[in-house]
């Protein structure tokens, strides 16, 4: 069946670095493939190649490194089947299960005890055209969308979609990221601010604990 495998590009562990979770001790699953190109991109590498496996290896893996929370990322997740079982079965063994997708997938058929992180792409980003506005019905207060934000055309961008889809009324966690290097984290803060923003201003963690080059999760 087309769910019993999955390519996948790494299986590891570290910290949770970019949502409410973040600094939380964590095993990434990061499958290859994406059918997005972010101008900002950290994780080309996860564009192709890799490593087909079952899904039953893959659950081991991920679950040999022993820390409570998982997270699958990519790439895009959402583009291999066999992930929704996969988070299913993750959950099944007591794990609390992240997923980060770039919000351009459907995600309604998501297990509901999965935490959905799901992004809504900037226009900075180049994809702004392919935001799947049907997912935000999906979301709850379990789940997080996403703003990376690379200037303050892309912040004005933000504070008109909060309003225009009363984003704050989802109940899931509103998170406004700078794009690394491109936009200075106080600068945000201060437009933040001053607007009274519903958002929690989200740094790329694992950046600053192992430098710029390290790959988004
Ligand atoms: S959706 Fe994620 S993996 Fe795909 S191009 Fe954008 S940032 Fe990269």
């Amino acid at each position: 069946m087309v769910t019993d495998t999955l390519v996948i590009h790494e299986i590891y562990a570290s910290i949770q670095g970019e949502s409410s979770f973040a600094g939380v001790p964590c095993t990434f699953v990061r499958t290859v493939g994406c059918d997005l190109r972010c101008t900002w991109c950290d994780t080309p590498q996860a564009f192709q190649g890799g490593t087909r496996l079952a899904r039953s290896e893959v659950l081991e893996r991920a679950l040999s490194f022993g820390t409570p929370l998982v997270e699958l990322t990519g790439g895009e997740p959402l583009l291999q089947p066999g992930v929704l079982p996969l988070m299913r079965e993750l959950c099944d063994a007591g794990r609390t299960v992240l997923l980060e997708t770039g919000g351009h997938r459907d995600v309604s058929g998501v297990d509901p005890r999965v935490h959905k992180i799901v992004d809504l792409k900037a226009p900075g980003s180049g994809e702004v055209a392919q935001n799947r506005l049907e997912n935000l019905r999906y979301l709850t207060a379990r789940d997080e969308l996403k703003f990376v934000l690379a200037d303050r055309g892309d912040y004005d961008w933000m504070r008109g979609m909060l309003v225009i889809h009363e984003l704050d009324a989802l109940g899931a966690k509103l998170l406004a990221s700078p794009a690394f290097g491109l936009l200075d984290p106080r600068t945000l803060v201060e437009w933040v601010l001053a607007d009274k923003l519903p958002v929690r201003v989200n740094l790329q963690l694992h950046k600053y604990v192992w430098g710029a080059d390290a790959v988004g999760v």
